[in-house]
């Protein structure tokens, strides 16, 4: 009978070879009462510190956080070998 792969190693997000840069426009940011994005990430990446939504640089591009932020505080970029950065498609 053929073995059935665990889940968990389907399901756990593995980090890309791609780098990605969030910015995050913090005049719009209502975390005080919302912090979807902080629940929404799949590697923790996102975190509040000195008070406001901090990026700890583990992101692995998923845009998350991205889509579902209600403020549209939150934009992902891709940053490739040379360090340009570039919108990821969306
Ligand atoms: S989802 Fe948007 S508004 Fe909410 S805490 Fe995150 S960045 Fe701020
Ligand atoms: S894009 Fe995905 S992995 Fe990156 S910070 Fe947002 S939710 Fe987390």
């Amino acid at each position: 009978m053929e073995r059935v792969p665990p889940l968990e190693g389907i399901m756990s997000p593995t980090k890309t070879e791609k780098t990605y840069r969030l910015i995050i426009n913090h005049k719009y940011c209502k975390f005080a009462t919302c912090e979807i994005c902080i629940g929404l990430c799949p590697v923790k990446n996102l975190v509040i510190k000195n008070n406001q939504v901090t990026d700890l640089g583990l992101c692995i591009g998923c845009k998350l956080c991205e889509r579902y932020c209600p403020d549209i505080a939150i934009e992902l970029e891709e940053v490739n070998e040379s360090g340009k950065t570039a919108p990821t498609g969306e």
